[in-house]
């Protein structure tokens, strides 16, 4: 398994910070794919276990997650980097441009978002997108997540009215008017 690059970010799981691994050498043909750079079998380098164990022990205490973007297509791989994870109490999760993924794989997940990239549906974002990200260990829906915090809000709160200052003089302190000359 062969990976472009790896970050860390808030984004890609609700409720978590997770360490993410964008894998090359995707399969799939979405009608207008957005990174047509990692379908290519030879790009970017390769995800050894020993090196991915030691990322992962470097980020201990920053993030909870593992997240692979991709990576469905080399399962026994995935399967075992997914092990590695959970070994280190990291909680995993795939994105798969996919609409179902092997039971081999889902019972290694925590996490899954499942479907193919449609421009005119956009992604995780988009109202009306047919992408879905669901919580393997409750079985819910939390594709809302993502555009709960996208979506602007239309109509903004008014903005409270000015107090007036008070117009009698606190006791103890002296105003010009009060004081004694
Ligand atoms: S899942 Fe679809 S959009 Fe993503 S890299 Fe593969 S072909 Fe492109």
């Amino acid at each position: 398994m062969r990976y472009a690059c790896y970050h860390v970010g808030p984004l890609e799981v609700p409720g978590e910070i997770s360490l993410i691994f964008t894998i090359t050498g995707c399969p799939l043909r979405c009608h207008g794919c957005h990174s047509a750079d990692l379908r290519s079998p030879v790009a970017g380098r390769l995800l050894e276990a020993a090196d991915f164990v030691s990322k992962l022990s470097r980020y201990h205490g920053l993030a909870t997650c593992v997240c692979f973007l991709g990576g469905e297509w080399e399962p026994e791989e995935l399967i075992a980097r997914l092990r590695d994870a959970r070994a280190q109490g990291y909680r995993t999760c795939l994105y798969t441009g996919g609409t179902s993924i092997d039971d081999a794989i889902a019972v290694e997940l925590d996490f899954l978002k499942l479907g193919p990239f449609v421009p005119e549906l956009g992604g995780l974002d988009t109202p009306g997108t047919n992408q879905r990200f669901l919580d393997l260990r409750t079985g819910r829906d939390l594709t809302a997540e993502f555009q709960r915090h996208a979506a602007p809000s239309r109509t903004p709160e008014p903005l409270p009215k000015p107090v007036r200052p008070a117009q009698r003089p606190r006791e103890g302190i002296l105003t010009p008017e009060l004081s004694f000359a």
